[in-house]
């Protein structure tokens, strides 16, 4: 049968045996040809410049050197011998020396021929010398070519050196696949028209220049090509989604809004809604009514109220003969929602909020599943639980999911079976802010609203930094706001890998609170993950009640917890945090009428990138703006709650840096497909064979929601 030669392995090239292609796939998980030719150079050496033998001055001095070999003699004894020769330019003379592969060299390397020579140099007094240098012979005119030029680097391992294909070999390997490949091999995918307007080198050129480029220009070219295709395959398989999504899924149709969400909004509200929250309302509307099923993401900082917009959806379901339900990653979460979700639908509305957990057990979990069977229940809140077998719904028209990235994808998708004839609308709403630059990569395939407003007569919470230095001025501080009224919540860092540390940690720092704030006068509550869910529960609820002025935490009250009259937030360690960790813990603050502190406690030395990371929590409130900086100093890969959806990552391209790219590839693969959905055209069906052929591993995150 006939393979394609970029489907080959690498037995066939030049220089590369079974032993070193097992080496490869076992080290570097290269096992193609076209693995080995998408395996980009780390970066490149400057072997455009030469240097004079005399101008060679200090020791250790990388340098390149063109000159004449005049000299070539084995020195010393068996045991130590060693090769030497001399190598000449119009300047001076160096001593080239190899302790091993003298026969090799010998056979090689004629003398009176002309070289370029690439080395760390030797000084000793005045004489200069370069062990193993790297040797080329400059008479071979096929090798010139690839010579005066950038030399690409390629990453290697231990073993992989060991058997000879360190980054100079791996790099004879690929100057020996391209003497075999042609343009044929690496067929053009991206449409002719395209590489015409924006002036990009054919594929192959692109992938030749990325190994060897002939100068900066052509590596630029290469560069700006490649990320651009990243980006943009990327792109069209998103957007092909969202739209097939779109005809696909089908959604039910909330004609009207009715008499529950008229009477709430002229008796129940409390409160007018802001700009934002009323913009993001009209979304769902649209969404709602459209006739396609809904997956809308609804961004908002934390106490940016979306508990309400996701009411109003609801009763937008309600008011048209259908249930929703409301999903939260823990149980205190969703009892959270279910309280106040009783308390905002009270009064002559008539909804019945059911709440379901895995605490809900015996007669009354069968009576609940009954109700909600019946389309008794309008409302169901609930954690996981809610995803269960058991769980059945009369007629299931809107899900919601609160804190999207707790769940795992899988999960979402089972909330999707529970509607009957279609699919409930789906609406995820989260307080991570994930950054524009990133939703674009992320989440092409969901519609997105942003509440940006924060509801009015919110004090922005003060941030400070402080050290142990200041710490007898921070507990004066602490008992001063207690005195008032407030109540403190401390928490310490949680990094699973070193969990007993910190519960060292949480637990000394427990006790010194003792000491500063003593029984009776002082009650202290504490909750860490090693905790029972009934205990914690317990101790958050006497928090909440107001029955222990502090509550001493690892980032397990991190989520939603919602305490109004907790007006401190003092975090130790801070420097262990991550930025938008630091954000979503001082978003616990804030939330009642009194002005709101944050104490950022640390040691005194910190990293640069720490320092940069308090400095911005002391500067802003801004979640994106948080968000931006963390991307920035972290890299989009471990951007909380990125992780289960799986960030791409790209081998060239960067989201941030190449951002101007990443928004022309989706400006120019969003036209192609809505003029060309299947890619059916002449001119695209290149790019559609590359998609069908190398972009399956998409499909696993395309199933967002
Ligand atoms: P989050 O977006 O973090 O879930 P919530 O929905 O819990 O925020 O809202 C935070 C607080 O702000 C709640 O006490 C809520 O009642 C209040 N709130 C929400 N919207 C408004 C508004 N438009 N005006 C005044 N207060 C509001
Ligand atoms: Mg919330």
């Amino acid at each position: 049968m006939f393979v394609p030669l970029l489907d080959q392995g690498l037995i066939y090239i030049k220089g590369v045996g079974p032993t070193k292609s097992e080496l490869l796939k076992n080290e570097l998980a290269i096992n193609t040809v076209r693995d080995l030719l998408l395996d980009y150079p780390m970066r490149y050496e400057d072997r455009t410049q030469f240097t004079l033998i005399k101008d060679i001055a200090s020791n250790n001095e990388v340098v390149q050197i063109r000159g004449t070999l005049t000299n070539l003699a084995l020195i010393g004894q068996t045991r130590k011998k060693r090769l030497v020769g001399t190598l000449r330019d119009e300047s001076g003379s160096i001593e080239l020396v190899w302790f091993r592969s003298i026969k090799w060299i010998m056979e090689n390397l004629p003398v009176n021929r002309t070289y370029r020579v690439y080395g760390r140099v030797n000084l000793f007094g005045r004489r200069k010398s370069i062990p193993h240098p790297e040797i080329d012979n400059l008479s071979k005119p096929e090798e010139l070519e690839q010579l005066a030029t950038f030399v690409p680097v390629y990453r290697s391992t231990e073993s992989l050196s060991a058997s000879g294909l360190d980054s100079r070999g791996r790099r004879k390997v690929m100057q020996n696949l391209f003497q075999a490949i042609t343009p044929t091999d690496l067929k053009e995918h991206l449409p002719a028209y395209l590489i015409e307007k924006l002036k990009f080198p054919s594929y192959f050129d692109a992938i030749r220049d990325i190994h060897f480029p002939k100068d900066n220009q052509a590596l630029l070219q290469a560069e700006r090509r490649l990320k651009f295709e990243e980006f943009f395959i990327m792109q069209i398989a998103l957007i092909r989604h969202y739209f097939k999504n779109k005809q696909i899924h089908e959604g039910y149709v909330f004609e009207q809004i009715g008499r529950t969400f008229n009477e709430f909004y002229d008796k129940n509200l409390p409160f007018s809604l802001t700009g934002a929250q009323k913009r993001v309302l009209k979304e769902i509307r649209q969404d709602l009514k459209s006739g396609s099923q809904m997956n809308r993401l609804l961004q908002g900082d934390v106490g940016s109220g979306k508990t309400i917009v996701a009411l109003m959806a609801m009763l937008m379901a309600i008011d048209n003969g259908f249930q929703a339900c409301l999903m939260a990653p823990t149980e205190i979460l969703a009892q959270q929602h279910y309280d106040s979700l009783t308390d905002l639908t009270g009064g002559s509305l008539n909804i019945r909020v059911g709440f379901l957990s895995g605490s809900i057990k015996g007669k009354t979990r069968q009576e609940l599943l009954k109700l909600t069977r019946y389309g008794e229940i309008h409302i169901l809140v609930g954690t996981h639980a809610l995803i269960e077998e058991g769980v059945r719904f009369k007629r299931l028209g809107l899900a919601i999911i609160d804190e999207q990235h707790r769940f795992g994808v899988a999960q979402r998708a089972k909330l999707w079976e529970k509607g009957k004839e279609l699919h409930p609308h789906i609406l995820i709403m989260t307080a991570t802010p994930i950054p524009r630059t990133l939703h674009m990569t992320l989440y092409g395939d969901l519609d997105v609203s942003v509440i940006d407003e924060l509801p009015p007569g919110r004090k922005p919470i003060k941030t400070m930094h402080k050290t142990e230095y200041h710490r007898p001025q921070v507990i004066k501080f602490i008992k001063k706001e207690i005195a008032k009224g407030r109540q403190i919540y401390v928490v310490f860092p949680l990094i699973e890998e070193s969990e007993n540390l910190d519960l060292e940690d949480l637990n000394r720092g427990y006790e010194r609170l003792l000491l500063d704030f003593p029984a009776p006068e002082f009650q202290i509550s504490v909750v860490h993950g090693r905790m029972k869910q009934e205990e914690k529960d317990f101790e958050m609820n006497r928090f909440k009640d107001g029955v222990t002025h502090l509550m001493v935490a690892t980032t397990v009250i991190e989520v939603g917890v919602n305490v109004p009259n907790a007006s401190v937030m003092i975090i130790e360690n801070s420097e262990r945090f991550g930025l938008s960790q630091l954000h979503q813990l001082r978003g616990r603050v804030g939330r009642g009428a009194d002005q709101s502190y944050c104490i950022l406690m640390s040691s005194f030395k910190l990293t640069h990138e720490a320092k940069e990371r308090l400095q911005t929590m002391v500067e802003t409130n801004d979640g994106f703006e948080i968000a931006e900086v963390d991307l920035r100093l972290r890299g989009p890969g471990n951007l909380q709650g990125t992780q289960q959806s799986g960030v791409p990552t790209f081998k060239l391209a960067n989201i941030i840096r190449d951002n101007d790219i990443l928004k022309t590839s989706r400006e120019i693969a969003r036209r192609i497909i809505e003029k060309d959905p299947d890619l059916r055209a002449e001119y695209h069906l290149g790019l559609r064979a590359y998609l069908e052929k190398y972009h399956n591993e998409r499909q696993d995150w395309s199933n967002i929601s």
